[in-house]
């Protein structure tokens, strides 16, 4: 079965198989996600939306793709194509915000996964390139986030 995937449910004390490709599957694991880590759903779709939207600006051509929280050990992300390659789910690996105290390292995870909706299978060259496209875009913010808070510091000071 493609985008297969299971998780376990804590009320029934058992595991439940889910389709990722699947909307209501999805949903369940949402759900789930929401009841065990509040808030952190908001907080991992503000992320992702944020992403997308920097991204679909450069490729209005391609599909918003669905995602989902995951609880991964072996990954930050994964983006699952189906078999005829038609279809792509970007699972996102929850602890992007549980353990990253860093928003913009979860950023880089989120926009990886996203240029696996170009270049699907591989890590090759014109991959890294689009990557680094958005590295200098959230360097960009960074540092202007950075400049705007030393500036607001100084006012801060001459107001003193
Ligand atoms: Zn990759």
């Amino acid at each position: 079965m493609e985008g297969f995937s299971r998780y376990y449910d804590k009320r029934s004390n058992e595991w439940i198989d889910v389709d990722l490709f699947n909307e209501e599957d999805r949903e369940i694991i949402r759900n789930q996600f929401d009841a065990e880590f509040p808030g952190v759903i908001n907080e991992l779709d503000a992320l992702f939306n944020e992403c997308w939207q920097t991204f679909s600006e450069d490729h209005p051509d391609i599909e918003k793709p669905p995602y989902c929280p995951v609880l991964l050990d072996e990954a930050w992300g994964v983006c699952v194509h189906s078999r005829d390659e038609k279809k792509a789910v970007i699972l996102v690996n929850a602890k992007i915000v549980t353990e990253h105290d860093d928003p913009e390292n979860a950023k880089d995870i989120i926009y990886h996964e996203l240029c696996h909706l170009i270049y699907k299978h591989d890590h090759n060259r014109e991959f890294w390139d689009e990557l680094d496209k958005y590295d200098h875009i959230f360097k960009k913010q960074k540092q202007e986030a950075i400049e705007n808070n030393q500036k607001e510091f100084q006012e801060l000071l001459e107001e003193i």
